[in-house]
């Protein structure tokens, strides 16, 4: 298996589908290297393809007061997308692409060895989730994979755009804060 480091190396000059092409930087992902809840959103919008970083700018920020209210932060969590490179135009990331990229997801999963997976809207839910899910209905829900207890959030952009969403979106935050207690050996408050 990759080391972490190894892998990130890979990462940032991978080739393996045409969004190398358009991209300014890889986001490979962050926070702690022993996380036991891993959130996985779709892909680097255009805030994140500049820096580097996943979910910066005003869904970065909601993101963040989302997870304060659990008592988590981008320290005790890892954070990582589905695809690694910039979607041109923000689309979807295509199939192909998600298919090129699941890899190196499935290697920083393997390394993590998350207790909890978090998928942040639709496209990472019906990659990693699976089924015929559907965030309206399925946000909340819990699933296990291999032995991993899985949910989905809505993504923070959705709640941008449609804040009616906000109060389901605390009460599933409540659900994960109960799952994470029941199930984590490290402190989150
Ligand atoms: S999106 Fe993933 S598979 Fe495609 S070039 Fe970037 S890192 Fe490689």
């Amino acid at each position: 298996m990759l080391s972490w480091d190894a892998l990130e190396e890979e990462c940032k000059t991978c080739q393996k589908c045409s969004l190398c092409e358009t991209r300014t930087n890889v986001v490979f992902g962050r926070g702690s290297r022993n996380a036991e809840v891993l959130f996985i959103g779709e892909g680097p919008g255009e805030q994140e393809d500049l820096s580097g970083e996943p979910f910066v700018g005003r869904a970065g920020k909601l993101l963040d007061d989302m997870l304060s209210i659990i008592d988590l932060n981008r320290s005790n969590i890892f954070i990582a997308n589905i695809v690694k490179c910039r979607p041109p135009k923000n689309r979807d990331p295509l199939n192909a692409e998600q298919d090129a990229c699941i890899g190196h997801l499935r290697n920083q999963v393997a390394l993590l060895r998350p207790k909890i997976i978090v998928c942040l809207g639709r496209i990472a839910a019906q990659k990693i989730i699976g089924g015929d899910f559907k965030i309206s209905r399925d946000h909340g829900q819990w699933y296990e994979r291999s032995g991993v207890q899985m949910m989905a959030l809505y993504h923070p952009a959705a709640l941008l755009r449609d804040p009616r969403r906000r109060p389901e979106t605390f009460v599933d935050l409540k659900t994960l804060q109960a799952k994470i207690r029941e199930l984590c050996t490290h402190t989150y408050d």
